[in-house]
């Protein structure tokens, strides 16, 4: 047991609660440089509340790195001596398992170790898996680490996986704004690819009221210098941030603050109003009035209109409703906007029917069944749907205001 543990130091390496869905089809390696958020504060954001931000220190990172280099090497000699010559199959990993008893087997006095264990596993099989290629800093903002650590951190893990090809992490403006051009170079040259930016809004207005803690202006200068730096920069648009009040300035600014930055990736990200957040409780009390799934597809049409960039727009996560709204700017602008005129054109009963359809399906893929309440709920709206009543939009809605809250 003790050769066990000396080889794989502590078993795991760290993992944080998220990551972009583009690192997770990628199947990115992650490794945690800050636990959670600095600032914590946006009023629809619950991922870090209530969690304490705190930065990890160089050692200890690469100590992660250490272990994750560890397991990867007896993975792989375990499919070697399989005979798979170094591929994974289930076989290789439940041998692997079967060999280190020590490490996966649960100690009635401390059951979330095995837990850590599995999942560190779990994300280094999937890398392997995938060919090693990309890692992805977590958490909510790792550039906030001292520029000449974090570049430690990169050089570290391009000396010690030589396959690696991409890394990426979270970012704020803020921070980002505040960095030197020099140091987001240096950050570019030691390996780090891509940012991650959550842009939310472009106006002010809209900035200020959900607490980004980031204006207008940042974004932009932070926008610029990461693509000035070669970093490519994925930037977040949240349709439907500005509620009734403001969604025509929230679309028509957002745009042109990305019209002015070019990033290389616009990625729609719908507000949906979740539980335990600020946000939620202002709609609650009736201070913020949320947009229909049409008035935000409609909001989503005017950005798109007075988008005039060369991003990649795409709509890679469940919040949107149209998830085929995708293309490359400019030339796909007309066939993204016929995307999105041909759902505004079709029949409201139409409609309402793939607003259900698609909200349930993403429902199922989190919950996996619906309550008995949430059951009669959702053939009531079928029904009402089916047969055009009047009052399929507010059976709809109900439908939609019961699950979305459970979207992640
Ligand atoms: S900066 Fe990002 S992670 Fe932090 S509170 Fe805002 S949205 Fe959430």
């Amino acid at each position: 047991m003790v050769h066990t543990m000396l080889r794989f130091g502590k078993g795991w390496h760290e993992l944080g609660p998220i990551r972009p869905p583009s690192e997770g089809k990628d199947r990115s390696l992650l490794i945690r440089v800050t636990r959670n958020c600095p600032w914590n504060r946006c009023e629809f954001c619950r991922t870090y509340k209530n969690k304490t931000y705190s930065l990890r220190n160089v050692e200890e990172i690469k100590a992660d790195i250490d272990t994750v280099k560890a397991l990867a090497g007896e993975i792989k000699a375990t499919s070697w001596r399989l005979g798979f010559r170094g591929a994974l199959r289930q076989e290789v990993v439940t041998t692997f398992i079967n060999e280190n008893p020590a490490l996966y087997s649960r100690a009635y006095n401390d059951p979330g170790t095995v837990e850590r264990r599995l999942e560190s596993l779990a994300n280094v099989v999937h890398w392997l898996s995938s060919g090693a290629r990309t890692v992805f800093l977590q958490d909510a903002n790792a550039p906030q680490i001292r520029t000449d650590d974090l570049v430690e951190i990169l050089h570290y893990l391009k000396e010690n996986f030589s396959t690696i090809e991409r890394i990426t992490s979270y970012a704020r403006s803020k921070t980002i704004a505040r960095k030197s051009l020099g140091d987001l170079q240096r950050l570019h040259e030691a390996g780090l690819s891509r940012l991650h930016i959550g842009l939310e809004s472009g106006c002010d207005e809209v900035l200020a009221y959900i607490k980004k803690g980031t204006t207008a202006a940042e974004h932009i200068i932070a926008g610029k210098k990461t693509r000035e730096a070669g970093i490519t920069l994925s930037e977040y648009y949240m349709p439907g941030l500005g509620g009734k009040k403001w969604s025509k300035k929230h679309a028509l600014e957002s745009a042109r603050v990305l019209n002015e930055i070019d990033p290389d990736f616009i990625r729609l990200r719908t507000l949906v109003p979740r539980r335990g957040t600020p946000l939620y409780d202002r709609i609650q009390a009736g201070e913020f009035e949320p947009l229909t799934e049409d008035e935000v597809v409609e909001e989503i049409a005017l950005f798109v209109e007075h988008l005039d960039c060369s991003a990649y727009l795409t709509s890679d996560q469940m919040c949107n409703l149209l998830w085929e709204v995708e293309g490359q700017l400019p030339q796909d602008k007309p066939a993204i906007l016929k995307t999105i005129n041909d759902y505004l054109r079709k029949p409201l009963h139409e409609r309402l029917k793939l607003q259900l359809e698609r909200r349930l399906s993403s429902y199922l893929f989190i919950a996996g069944h619906l309550n008995q309440g949430l059951a009669a709920g959702v053939e009531a709206a079928w029904d009402a749907v089916n047969r055009g009543s009047s009052d399929a939009p507010a059976k709809v809605q109900k439908v939609l205001d019961t699950i979305k809250p459970a979207f992640i």
